[in-house]
């Protein structure tokens, strides 16, 4: 059994050291932060089982302008972007022309199937359960025409896929949600979706699950990253750290580590943001609201409310257009009451332009190996890609691990 040392301590890897320490390696995780304090902690919180279509790019024009003009809540194009991201954003275009995004759904369905059931071994294990609803996510629709449409496709995706699904009417939801305030037309409720009402404490119990059986986390900004005779050298502020295998799972932050060692990894940065506001009672489980691309979602702090994508410069000022939109269209279904202090976050979905987490043996070096870029749902899938890492490294190798390899 090897020595393994893990870059990231967010639900991709902190799933990746579970997966490697069951499999009998000794594993250490490092972090510059305690872990899931970053996309793992500012997500919707949602297990997402029936998102078994990876988020392929629009590639009519008319649409791609809405996105540059503002015109769409659910994902945004700032127009500066654009030169810097154009690699990254063109190979996007690419995968997403329908013949390639029908054979990355066929890798991406099997991976996230199995993601309820991965979370809910760990769960149990970390006695976490507690932080775990199953009950299911809703879209809401607000005009009947809309309503109608959404249950015709999402019955076909149902049958395709095998998904439990219930479609509601806007009176019979206010029965079932007693804090809704005014009744949309109806909502699709996908069953077999669970969520969570604390992302970063899920992740925090699943590291203290690695703890327990005897791994360890460092807490450390890793800067520098070196192959040796050994293995691998990672250089932390105070001293450095060596293992015989390395693996990066940094998500957002995985293509500046490994530019040092020469990869050049196009990511589509896709920016969210998210707010918590004062509500009267409680969701029982998340909504995207369809007319306004924003989750909604009942947790510790109140209710969260979680912006699209905002496609723009690192380092760009935040841009709170899409959470005040949604956090008006929320504040017309349920009584909000003013916006929790601090509360306001957003980072970034790393998403790969093929729509597959990297997920396997980096191509150039030895014993270095690589587990980001899950994109829209990284943290449905963290556990799961970990098992799928881990097995690559007791040598599985399949279509599915071929499609997922960088
Ligand atoms: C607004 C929004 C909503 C989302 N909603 C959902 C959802 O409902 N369901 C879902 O499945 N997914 C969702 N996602 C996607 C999901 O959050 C991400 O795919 C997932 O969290 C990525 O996990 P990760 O472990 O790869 O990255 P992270 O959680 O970001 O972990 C990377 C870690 O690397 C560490 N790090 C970075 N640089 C260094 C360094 N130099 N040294 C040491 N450590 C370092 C960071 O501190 C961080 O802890 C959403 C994302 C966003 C932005």
């Amino acid at each position: 059994m090897a020595d393994f040392l893990v870059l990231g301590a967010g639900m991709v890897g902190i799933g990746t050291a579970l997966a490697l320490q069951a499999r009998g390696h000794a594993v250490r995780v490092i972090d510059k932060r305690a872990p899931g304090q970053e996309t793992s902690h500012g997500n919707a919180g949602v297990i997402q089982t029936e998102a078994r279509m990876p988020y392929a790019m629009p590639r009519d024009l008319a649409t791609l302008i809405r996105y540059g003009l503002g015109r769409s809540n659910d994902l945004r194009l700032d127009p500066l972007a654009v030169p810097g991201a154009a690699r990254a954003l063109l190979a996007y275009y690419h995968h997403s022309a329908p013949a390639r995004h029908a054979a990355a759904t066929q890798h991406y369905s099997a991976i996230i199937a199995g993601a309820t059931d991965d979370h809910g071994r760990l769960s149990a294990d970390a006695g976490a359960d507690a932080l775990i609803r199953r009950t299911g996510m809703g879209e809401i629709y607000e005009r009947e025409e809309d309503f109608e449409k959404r249950i015709l496709s999402a019955e076909v995706l149902a049958a395709e896929f095998g998904l439990n699904l219930s479609t509601v009417t806007g009176t019979d939801l206010r029965t079932q949600e007693p804090a809704l305030i005014s009744a949309p037309a109806g909502a699709v409720v996908w069953e077999d979706t669970w969520s969570t009402s604390d992302p970063a404490a899920l992740v925090q119990a699943y590291a203290a699950l690695f703890v327990a059986r005897g791994g360890s986390i460092v807490q450390g900004d890793a800067r520098k990253v070196t192959e040796n005779i050994s293995g691998w050298r990672v250089d932390r502020d105070g001293g450095h750290l060596s293992a015989e295998h390395l693996v990066v799972a940094l998500g957002p932050w995985s293509p500046a580590m490994l530019k040092q060692l020469g990869y050049r990894v196009p990511m589509v940065m896709k920016r969210g943001y998210h707010g918590h506001y004062h509500m009267n009672g409680q969701l029982q489980r998340p909504y995207l609201l369809a007319d306004h691309g924003v989750v909604v979602s009942s947790m510790a702090r109140g209710l969260r409310i979680t912006t699209g994508a905002h496609v723009t410069r690192a380092g760009a000022p935040r841009n709170l257009a899409q959470l005040n939109h949604g956090s008006a269209a929320a504040g017309r279904l349920v009584a909000l009451d003013g916006e929790v202090d601090d509360s306001q976050w957003h980072g970034v979905r790393p998403c790969m332009p093929r729509m597959l987490p990297m997920v396997g043996a980096a191509p150039r070096h030895r014993k270095l190996w690589f587990n980001f870029g899950h994109g829209h749902q990284g943290f449905t899938l963290g556990p799961t890609t970990g098992d799928i890492l881990a097995d690559i490294v007791a040598g599985r190798s399949d279509a599915l691990t071929q499609a997922l390899a960088p």
